[in-house]
């Protein structure tokens, strides 16, 4: 599955010249098409997860690829790998993202459930005449 690439292997995005660093060897990508495959790849398991009809086999596959990219970008942001001050903003965003898609994938299936806080709003406003209280 991945592809063999050298230290003097450039990004193998077309019209790239960035070098891969070494974090991001089995990938082939600069740091810039790297976070913006990711980003591509967590949008893609957001509509995924919005569609619906999610087993729970493809939620766990999901889950194993999300822990491997994550591992990777926080590889790629504690490396020590010089990043251009442009691409900075983007890890972080990208983060953003994976930390919103893991959460999103967490409440799947969760959403048609009854929502305990309604209940307890509801006992509470309830009560609250009860008790003198508005
Ligand atoms: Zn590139």
């Amino acid at each position: 599955m991945y592809k063999m690439v050298t230290m003097d292997t450039g990004c193998q995005h077309p019209l790239c010249r960035g070098s891969v660093p070494p974090v991001l060897e089995q990938e082939g990508l600069c740091p810039l098409h790297f976070l913006r495959q990711m980003e591509a790849q967590c949008s893609e398991i957001r509509r995924e997860t919005l569609l619906g009809g999610i087993d729970g086999r493809r939620r766990a596959e999901i889950g194993e690829f999300l822990s491997t990219r994550a591992l990777i970008l926080a590889q790629l942001a504690t490396s020590g790998t010089r990043l251009r001050d442009d691409t900075r903003p983007c890890l972080l965003s990208v983060f953003l993202t994976l930390i919103n898609v893991c959460e999103r994938l967490a409440r799947y299936g969760t959403e048609d459930r009854p929502q305990p806080t309604l209940t307890m709003r509801a006992n509470l406003a309830a009560a609250m005449p009860a008790a003198g209280m508005k």
